[in-house]
């Protein structure tokens, strides 16, 4: 089952969607933490930010894993990392690059399928990653 929750940066959809998450037992899917991850490593890469090929390229080959509230790249756990002011800073330049969000979106489609019940919540979430979720809500 997946139920996704989207609504304005602000409006507490991390909270909603973790609360929905525990009192279902589902897994919440942290999409946010998904750009953010890629933002990070981009960064440690000294990469350009504004060069799309560059970062496309390093977000094709990197492993992206979520668990238990944990975001890993490539097996290390950079979880802490990903909260830096200068990866919120940068990271609406990775959100606005097509090609990483295409491959963002595969991602979260086959872990919310992969699981028998998931809670996501961004932005995209029940207009393009699932349009057919069984159940859609809007902060
Ligand atoms: O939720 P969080 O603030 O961690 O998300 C970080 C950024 O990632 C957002 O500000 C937005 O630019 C981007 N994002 C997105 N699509 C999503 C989730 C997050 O573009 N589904």
């Amino acid at each position: 089952m997946i139920i996704a929750i989207d609504g304005p940066a602000g409006a507490g959809k991390t909270t909603v969607a973790k609360g929905v998450a525990k009192e279902l037992g589902f897994t919440y899917i942290d999409t946010g933490a998904m750009y953010r991850a890629v933002t990070y490593q981009a960064l440690r890469l000294n990469l350009d930010l504004d060069d799309e090929e560059a970062v496309t390229d390093m977000a094709m080959d990197m492993d992206i894993h979520l668990e238990e509230g944990q975001v890993y790249v490539n097996g290390e756990d950079i979880s802490t990392q990903i909260r830096s002011p200068e990866v919120t800073r940068s990271v609406v330049k990775i959100a606005d690059n097509r090609r990483v969000r295409e491959r963002l979106v595969s991602l979260q489609r086959s872990l919310g399928r992969s699981l028998k019940g998931a809670v996501l919540e961004g932005r995209d979430i029940s207009s393009v990653v699932f349009p057919d979720a069984d159940f859609k809500f809007i902060v």
